[in-house]
Formats: structure tokens, C-alpha cells, sequence
């Protein structure tokens, strides 16, 4: 007879649900994931998910690429790697970073699974549960769920018009060191920042820089779009100032195909010593095949010419955003001008909520990400994420006028009963998802 167990406290629908870690109790799909199910629909346009267009690449020759890999050299590609990644690769990854000035030796570069697991490993080797980190308002919602997930304190950060303000980031950190907590870093999206669209001049990133410096504070820097700059300059990283102050994050998600997933992160003698251990404890080591694809594709590809296609395409996408919301959005609607990336930020008129407006939008057959996901303590209700990376020029204008409707809609709700009804968001930041990325 196997012994009488005491009940557990779960519920049929999750009988383990009294037995995850702390920090697995905040993790939960949104409302507003469910509702990205319906957006997928093709009838929708949707302006939500950070998607890159991946079919601009030229697939036969990638395909042939995979092919000759595994023809010629499947006994290796197919095997296990190194844990810190392919030196060749590693090497072609200092080429590529020499257009943001990063000067490394191949020994500082650690391959990841996207630049994803590279964030998620740098926060794992630094931060015990309560440490502070200080990110941007808004911030990329995949970093703040792995902040989550290592029950990190997050703290937000005022932004201008040229990103991270270095006032308020010194006033922070005063008075979070006061309140007797400990600050880890400083999470910062320099260029083409996803959700804000922003980019920090030069000037401005040498004022952050100082303000690490100055209070001893790790920067991660984390720059997946640089390459993706529309005005014909590519920011210089904030890396390429400093060796032993900043880790940097890189991603071949955007330049070249996000299924592939490498990314890397460049860092300080004994940190990458460290995100190698925890790498290996974590995967073992990255896709020997993947990062095969990616090195080929680097030698024997003219990869700065795709690059470009990628450059003019997203360019042309973010003209059609732009023209289209100048033409159809009311007064007292906002938005960022990107100079690059894949993103623009827009502020509702007073009065109105992005979240409670999703449904309706969706219904208008329109999708985006409501501003709340960018952050952690409730702000961003009347901001949203709009991305111009996926849809064709004229499913944008057609999104937009559809979008400006909807809006139109809320302002005529909002003077007749006061204010716009709500959808409840329980918890605020939840983890995306990748269509949400
Ligand atoms: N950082 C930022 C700012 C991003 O926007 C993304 C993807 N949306 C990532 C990191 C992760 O990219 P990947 O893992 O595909 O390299």
C-alpha cells in the first residue's frame, strides 16, 4: 500500500500551484496575450509584435548555406559545442562591432541564444533577489521580465527626447542608496530604443557613462538595433568608451534572422568568465549549427549590403507610420520621430487608456502593445507601442487610419461619460511572449 500523502494545496486546473518558487509566482500570461491570439488573425493589422521581416532575406541562399554545413561539415555542426562559442565566430563578431567603435579581443565575446539568454545571464551572475536595477521609462518588456523572474527590484528612470536623463539618474541613485538598498546596474537601450523609438547622442551617453563611473555602477548595454540607424550614421557605443564599466549585449536577430537565435555579450575578463560558467550550467553551450549558419553567412556573404536592404525596407516602413499618423491622428496625440529600429511611442490624448482601448482596437482590426508592458509600477496607460518592422507600407497607413478611428471613437466616449471604461491589468508587466518582442 503506497503511504497516505497529505493533500496538496493545488487546484485541478494546477495541482502544483502551492509548490513554485517565489519566483515563479509572479509569472503569468496577460489578458492582453489572449487577446494577441485574436490579432494574429490576417485581417488584423497588426502594429504589436517587434517581428523583423525576415522575408526580405535571400532564403536560397541560406538554404544553401544550411545544406553545405551539414554536407561538409555535419560532424561538427551537429555536435556539441564550445560553452562561450565559436572563436571564428567570435572573431566576426569584433568585425560586425566595429561599426559601434567596439574594440574587444575574441576572448571577451560569449555566443548566446539571442542576446535574450545573454541579459538573462548577465542578471543571473549579479543579482540576488532585492538588488535594484535602473532601467529606462519605458523599457524593453523582455529585460523587465527577466528582472522579474530573478526578483530584482526595478526602478525606473525619467527619459527626454534623447533617452536616459543623467539629472535624474544621479538623483536615483541618491535615493535609492539612502532608502539602504543595493543598485546593481543600469540597464540602458541606447539606440533605437524598443518600446521609445530614441536615441542617445553621443553627448548623452557620455554623461551616463560618467554618472556609472562616478557611483561605481555596472552599465549593460544592451543594442540589438545600432546597424538599423535611416539617417545614415551608426551610433557609437557606449562600450566603445569604456572596457570595464559596461557590458554589452549583441544580436544577429535583427541584421540577419531572429529564428536563428545568436547573440552575443562582450564583457570585462571576469564577468564573461563567470556568464560561461553560468551559460554552460544553463545550455551547455549554443547551437553549433546556428552559429555556423551565421559565420558562413558572415564569410561569404556581402552581410553589410543586407544589412542595408534591411535599413531602406524598415526605413520606408517608418515613413508610412510617420506620414500616416500626422495625417489621421487628433490633436492632443504624440508621438516619437525614429531615427532607426523598429518602434514608435505614442502618448493618447488626456483622458484616455491604451489598455481599456485594446479591445475595441482589436475589434477595428488593428493591434498594438499597450504602454503598461514597459513597465513595472503601473505607468505608460496612456502610451502604446506601435512597430512598423513587419507589415507592408500600406497595411501601416491602413492600421493607422484604422487606429485613428478607434481613438476618435475614445475621445467622443470620453466627453460624453467623462472617461473611457477600463480592462483591468492585473500585476502590470508580464512576460510578452515572442510575438510581443
Ligand atoms: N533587447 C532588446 C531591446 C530587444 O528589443 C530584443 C528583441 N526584441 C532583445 C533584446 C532580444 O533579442 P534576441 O534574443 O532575439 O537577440
Amino acid at each position: 500500500m503506497p503511504p497516505e500523502l497529505p493533500p496538496r494545496p493545488g487546484s485541478r486546473l494546477d495541482p502544483w500551484i502551492g509548490s513554485y518558487a517565489d519566483r515563479a509566482v509572479g509569472m503569468k500570461a496577460s489578458e492582453i496575450r489572449a487577446l494577441f491570439a485574436v490579432a494574429s488573425r490576417p485581417e488584423v493589422v497588426s502594429l504589436a509584435g517587434g517581428m523583423p521581416y525576415v522575408d526580405a532575406l535571400p532564403l536560397d541562399t541560406l538554404a544553401d548555406t544550411a545544406a553545405r554545413l551539414i554536407r561538409d561539415r555535419g560532424a561538427s555542426a551537429l555536435q556539441y559545442g564550445s560553452g562561450q562559442g565559436d572563436v571564428i565566430l567570435r572573431e566576426q563578431i569584433l568585425d560586425v562591432m566595429s561599426d559601434v567603435g567596439v574594440i574587444a579581443h575574441p576572448d571577451d565575446v560569449i555566443v548566446t541564444t539571442g542576446s535574450q539568454m545573454a541579459l538573462d545571464l548577465v542578471v543571473r551572475v549579479f543579482c540576488n533577489p532585492g538588488d535594484v536595477v535602473l532601467v529606462e521609462s519605458p523599457s524593453y518588456v523582455g529585460a523587465l521580465g527577466i528582472f522579474q523572474a530573478y526578483e530584482c527590484d526595478v526602478v525606473h528612470v525619467p527619459m527626454d527626447e534623447h533617452g536616459l536623463v543623467p539629472e535624474a539618474l544621479s538623483e536615483t541613485i541618491d535615493r535609492v542608496r539612502a532608502d539602504g538598498r543595493t543598485i546593481k546596474m543600469i540597464y540602458t537601450i541606447p539606440s533605437f530604443h524598443n518600446p521609445a523609438g530614441i536615441s542617445q547622442p553621443a553627448e548623452r551617453r557620455k554623461e551616463i557613462l560618467e554618472v556609472a563611473l562616478r557611483e561605481d555602477l555596472l552599465v549593460l548595454e544592451d543594442d540589438p538595433y545600432a546597424l538599423l540607424g535611416f539617417e545614415g550614421h551608426i551610433p557609437r557605443a557606449i562600450r566603445a568608451e569604456d572596457a570595464e564599466q559596461v557590458v554589452y549585449l549583441g544580436s544577429f536577430s535583427k541584421t540577419l534572422a531572429s529564428g536563428l537565435r545568436v547573440g552575443w555579450a562582450v564583457a570585462p575578463h571576469g564577468v564573461r568568465e563567470k556568464l560561461v560558467l553560468a551559460a554552460e550550467a544553463a545550455v551547455l553551450c549554443p547551437s553549433n549549427f546556428t552559429q555556423g549558419v551565421v559565420s558562413e553567412f558572415l564569410a561569404t556573404q556581402p552581410w553589410r549590403d543586407q544589412v542595408a536592404v534591411f535599413r531602406d525596407l524598415y526605413r520606408e516602413r517608418r515613413d508610412a507610420l510617420l506620414d500616416s499618423l500626422a495625417t489621421h491622428m487628433p490633436p492632443g496625440t504624440h508621438w516619437t520621430h525614429p531615427e532607426g529600429g523598429f518602434y514608435s511611442w505614442l502618448t493618447l490624448p488626456e483622458g484616455l487608456d491604451a489598455t481599456a482601448m485594446l479591445p475595441r482596437a482589436v475589434n477595428a482590426l488593428v493591434a498594438y502593445v499597450p504602454g503598461t508592458g514597459f513597465y513595472v509600477d503601473g505607468q505608460g496607460r496612456r502610451n502604446l507601442r506601435l512597430s512598423y518592422c513587419y507589415p507592408e507600407p500600406e497595411r501601416i497607413r491602413e492600421g493607422v487610419r484604422r487606429l485613428a478611428g478607434v481613438i476618435d471613437e475614445e475621445l467622443d466616449i470620453s466627453a460624453t461619460f467623462g472617461t473611457a471604461a477600463t480592462l483591468h491589468q492585473p500585476g502590470g508587466n508580464t512576460a510578452p511572449g515572442p510575438d510581443l518582442a
